[in-house]
């Protein structure tokens, strides 16, 4: 039989699994820290626990934590980082260097089962979802390469990297919560975006789960029949519901929402384009982030020239949006947007 993760454990089960076991109170906390708080890898690394407490751990339970694979470095100073799991999959992790802070895109699941056109992440498919230790390890061997390297730990975090959150939204959150609970990392909320596609289930049931993280939906048109074409499941999460759902999410959390839109040349970027955004966003409270499309092999389509890009921005900004430009980072090694693909290369090794 499948043994369970140790970490996709709650406190509630371990503290039952120690009072079976005629163990101490006191070892559970323990234990938890050890996993969540203390770095440990394996474990024979839980120092102060008995051998045969760890015996009886290691009996029922497993424990598996990611491990670096690669890191390759940007001539911008962004790091890919390429993690291998202990089934030998592969997903990828993003650390983006700047004046004021250091952002770390991390992955949720092994490939992505949604195959938006302009991904290459969707291209990759499904493999399996990563779990909460493994989402919540990105961060941890992230850091150690902060703390050394720009001399500063991690300010941010953008759940945007490999995968629909949306969809492995249980060990997301799990994660999310050692993420900032004071008793682990302790990371304000405000500091961490969830990125999602658009799926509304996962918008309302994200809302109800009061994490107070900042939400991001990547939208791409506000035009439906258009969005189809980019975007397969918007067929089952048309503008209309969305819009309802950002609605109950603002409502439930007081946010302002951030839309994604990547221009496509000629796709999504004209007049018409600019005129749906700014219908779409006048009902909820947002800021737009316009994303420059990031090339890759075998995928139609290409970025908007420089003074599409400021027209489309100017026109939103006309109609009082808040709006950001991004030129995207660490392109030369495939670690911007939708570049992430879990493709080892032998260049940059360290
Ligand atoms: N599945 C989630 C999160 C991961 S994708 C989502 O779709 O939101 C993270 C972001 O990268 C999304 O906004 C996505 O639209 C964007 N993206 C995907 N491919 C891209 C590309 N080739 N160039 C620029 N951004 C891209
Ligand atoms: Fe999946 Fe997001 Fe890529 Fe679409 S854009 S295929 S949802 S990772």
């Amino acid at each position: 039989m499948k043994k369970i993760d140790i970490r996709d454990l709650g406190i509630a089960d371990l503290a039952k699994f120690i009072e079976k076991n005629g163990e101490k109170g006191f070892r559970v906390k323990q234990i938890h820290e050890w996993f969540w708080n203390k770095g440990a890898r394996q474990f024979d690394d839980l120092k102060n626990i008995p051998k045969s407490l760890i015996d009886k751990l290691q009996e029922e339970f497993s424990f598996h934590a990611l491990e670096i694979q690669e890191i390759q470095k940007s001539s911008d100073t962004t790091a890919k980082f390429s993690f291998i799991s202990h089934d030998k999959k592969l997903t990828e992790g993003v650390l983006i260097p700047s004046l004021k802070r250091v952002t770390a895109c991390i992955s949720t699941q092994v490939g992505c089962p949604l195959g938006c056109s302009f991904c290459a992440t969707g291209k990759l498919g499904f493999d399996r979802n990563l779990s909460a230790g493994e989402i919540f390890d990105q961060i941890t061997l992230m850091q150690a390469y902060a703390l050394e390297n720009y001399q500063n730990p991690i300010s941010n975090i953008v759940i945007m990297g490999m995968g629909e959150p949306m969809l492995n939204l249980e060990a997301c959150s799990n994660a999310i919560q050692k993420l900032t609970s004071p008793l682990y990392i302790g990371m304000s909320p405000k500091r961490i975006t969830l990125s999602t596609v658009g799926l509304c289930d996962g918008i309302y049931n994200l809302a109800d789960k009061q994490l107070g993280i900042e939400l991001a939906i990547s939208l791409h048109s506000a035009i439906q029949s258009e969005r189809e074409k980019l975007i397969p499941t918007a067929k089952l999460n048309p503008l209309s519901e969305i819009t309802d759902a950002l609605k109950y999410y603002h409502q439930k959390t007081n946010q302002r929402i951030t839309i994604e839109y990547v221009l496509l040349k000629n796709v999504n970027d004209q007049a018409i384009h600019s005129r749906t955004l700014a219908e779409f966003c006048k009902s909820i409270p947002v800021k737009v982030n316009i994303i420059e499309f990031n090339p890759t092999e075998g995928i139609p389509y290409s970025k908007s020239d420089d003074k599409t890009r400021a027209d489309f921005a100017n026109y939103l900004e006309s109609k009082n949006l808040i709006v950001n430009v991004r030129k995207s980072r660490g392109k030369d090694i495939a670690a911007a947007c939708g570049q992430l693909a879990g493709k080892i290369t032998k260049s940059d090794r360290i």
